[in-house]
């Protein structure tokens, strides 16, 4: 295996930078996903070679043969964390590691080549050292990172890219909730699923995105933000969101969220979530959980709170599940309280508002 320790970077800076003016107009109300900061990383990657031609550049579009198997077979896997500022104005990610070995089993099972943990870490600080001006200072915002790797070789037969290429791109990202933490319904897609035992699922890969766009639209359609799906082969068990893990709270304070396994993706929100829950006195119980149960608690009052969480609107609080044949409530119109201390803890420890006892941070310049 290559070691990568320290590749030697090749650094252009954009001749032609956001003006200042215009940057700071977008990090005072940047959304998310709309805009992008002045430059990416890339490193390519073949058979012969491994990883070479490591660069930081201008953003820039790519340009893609047409027979890029990408294109025709979606072999392609991507992460998506955070650069944090903190009050000093230095610069942090949230446990990088763990989504560089995430991105390494993405890989695996897309067929991909294997990007070393410390190169993937290494990416970021990169693209941070040209782009530190794009790290926001405003309350929950961020530099959100999304590194992604596809097969860019040219070739229309059907087998694992002997070519391919990563790259990192930043997108500053403003609060998710701009008027405040409310509870929304989620639709629950009861036709269609995600992914199947042996399948994609846990892989962080296009593809699964690509087919829950179609319920995501449905639940749009019908009123939610966000769809929930569930288990394959039983469509009885709760499984997740398109894009974040779920949870559910006990009236006894107890916490509740889906077993991994190969079709649920293991977000580094939910590993965190279960740590800081079970460090302060919570049960977390990682098990299989039924709509039915649901159902049932919401109409016992067992189940007081639910949310869902990821690293893009990190805690996302839940009032209803809904289908065109169910709607099942939680009274409640604000936020539960452990869903909000939950989302507050984690909140000061990226953005280094209290110790890091737990050292997730790592700094990034
Ligand atoms: C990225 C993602 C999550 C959340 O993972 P985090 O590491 O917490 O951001 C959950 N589910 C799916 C399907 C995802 O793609």
């Amino acid at each position: 295996m290559q070691t990568s320790v320290n590749a030697q970077f090749h650094q252009a800076r954009s001749a032609t930078p956001t003006p200042i003016f215009t940057r700071q107009t977008i990090l005072n109300n940047p959304g998310f996903g709309k805009h992008y900061s002045d430059h990416m990383v890339a490193i390519d990657w073949d058979v012969s070679q491994g990883w070479h031609d490591h660069r930081a550049i201008p953003y820039a579009p790519l340009t893609l043969d047409p027979a890029s198997l990408v294109l025709h077979y979606a072999q392609a896997v991507f992460e998506g964390l955070k650069a944090y500022q903190h009050p000093d104005g230095s610069i942090w990610t949230f446990r990088p590691e763990l989504n560089a070995q995430r991105f390494i089993n993405s890989a695996e099972r897309l067929g991909l080549p294997e990007l070393p943990q410390d190169l993937f870490v290494q990416s970021l600080k990169e693209l941070v050292q040209l782009d530190k001006e794009w790290v926001p200072n405003t309350p929950e915002s961020s530099l959100y990172f999304r590194p992604f790797m596809i097969a860019n070789e040219t070739f229309l037969g059907v087998r694992g890219a002997d070519k391919v290429a990563y790259y990192v791109i930043g997108s500053p990202a403003g609060p998710y909730f701009a008027s405040g933490v409310s509870p929304v319904p989620i639709w629950v897609s009861t036709q269609r699923t995600r992914a199947a035992k042996g399948g994609t699922g846990y892989a962080k890969c296009a593809g699964n995105y690509a087919g829950s766009l179609a319920p995501l639209n449905e639940a749009r359609r019908n009123g939610c933000p966000q769809v929930l799906f569930l288990d394959a082969e039983h469509g009885q068990y709760l499984e997740e969101l398109g894009g974040m893990n779920i949870f559910v709270v006990l009236k006894n304070g107890t916490l509740v969220t889906p077993a991994l396994s190969d079709s649920i993706l293991p977000g580094v929100t939910r590993a965190s979530v279960i740590a800081l829950a079970r460090a302060s006195g919570h049960d977390v119980q990682e098990r299989l959980v039924s709509l039915n149960e649901v159902r049932d608690g919401l109409a016992s009052g067992q189940v007081t709170e639910i949310f869902a969480c990821g690293t893009a609107a990190l805690i996302f609080p839940i009032n209803a599940l809904k289908s065109d044949q169910f709607n099942y409530r939680l009274d409640a119109q604000a936020a539960g309280p452990i869903t909000l201390s939950l989302r507050k803890q984690l909140i000061d420890i990226q953005y280094g508002l209290v110790p890091d006892t737990n050292k997730w941070m790592v700094r990034l310049a």
